[in-house]
């Protein structure tokens, strides 16, 4: 396991016997400890080394107060600055869904975990804001993807669109706006088809999508389990279709969470949700205080 970043910060205090103050090289040698706690917990090099460079501009100097140790000091500043950098001006959990029917679009790569997400978006906007949403799977590849949406709709108890065999994406989409408009829904779920990897088709059908509807919310669902590429593949789609806001799943995992730290200093999206197991149940809203206690163990 990591060892913890009080655990290691405290190893380094104890080494020095400066008092009053922290001085700058007592901060530096603790900025080595910070910066090497952020890659652990697979924060990328850059980033990593940027928001070093805020906590020693805000560490240098400070007094060290009598009731805590200089490396809880550290600690302290590191925790703020975790999530003053993770916290953003919007209320993660609040989606711009007024004017019904809204249209959420949901995008990412294959597997890593959007068509569970929408369902469980899904039965969270109807539990607890008691909204009428309507699904629809435009993933025309995989006729099993399209069947698991509409398993995981009863399960949860939201509806989802007829399916059409031979349909195209874009076609898919205005079908459920129409519905969605006729059947007096609040919110529209689209949850697009995921590829292995980015290809221009992906892309190109996306696109398609995103002008026929012109979504409220466009939510990319990303592992993030899996670090930078997460990162890489926000990046992508911003570019390409722009994303409103992020999703990060398998945070139930063993992963420190990183991730959620590139991304807000990378991307500047918001991470709305986080996805915390297999379950429809298990969704979180993002709270960057638990993310920054995680991100230091
Ligand atoms: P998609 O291809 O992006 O639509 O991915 P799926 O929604 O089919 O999810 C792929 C697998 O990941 C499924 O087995 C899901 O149950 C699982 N999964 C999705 N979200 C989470 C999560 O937050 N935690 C865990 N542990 N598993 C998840």
């Amino acid at each position: 396991m990591f060892e913890s970043l009080s655990d290691r910060l405290s190893g380094v205090f104890d080494r020095l016997t400066k008092q009053g103050a922290l001085s700058e090289d007592d901060v530096k040698t603790a900025l080595r400890e910070v910066r090497v706690a952020l890659l652990e917990a697979d924060v990328s090099l850059p980033v990593a080394r940027d928001f070093v460079k805020r906590v020693q501009e805000k560490a240098t100097g400070q007094a060290v107060t009598k009731s805590v140790t200089p490396g809880q000091q550290v600690v302290k500043i590191v925790h703020d600055e975790l999530v003053a950098t993770l916290t953003g001006d919007e209320d993660p959990g609040k989606l711009k869904i007024d004017n019904p029917p809204a249209p959420i679009l949901m995008v990412g790569l294959q597997g890593g975990g959007k068509t569970t997400t929408t369902a469980k978006l899904a039965k969270r906007l109807k539990d607890r804001e008691g909204k009428r949403v309507l699904m629809a799977s435009l993933d025309v590849y995989r006729p099993a993807a399209m069947h698991q949406l509409e398993v995981l709709g009863n399960q949860i108890g939201v509806d989802t669109l007829p399916i059409v065999e031979g349909q195209k994406p874009v076609d898919i989409a205005k079908r459920a706006k129409q519905q969605a408009t006729m059947g007096g829904y609040d919110v529209y779920m689209l949850d697009t088809a995921g590829r292995l990897h980015i290809d221009e088709v992906l892309m190109d059908e996306v696109e398609q999508v995103r002008n026929a509807v012109t979504p409220r919310e466009t939510l990319l669902v990303v592992d993030g389990l899996t670090g930078q590429v997460a990162v890489e593949v926000a990046q992508e789609f911003d570019d390409k279709v722009g994303i409103s806001g992020v999703v990060l799943t398998r945070m139930d995992g063993d992963g420190r969470g990183g991730a959620a730290l590139s991304m807000r200093a990378v991307t500047g999206k918001p991470i709305r949700f986080v996805g915390v197991g297999e379950k429809t149940d298990a969704l979180e809203t993002f709270e960057p205080d638990r993310i920054a206690g995680r991100i230091l163990g």
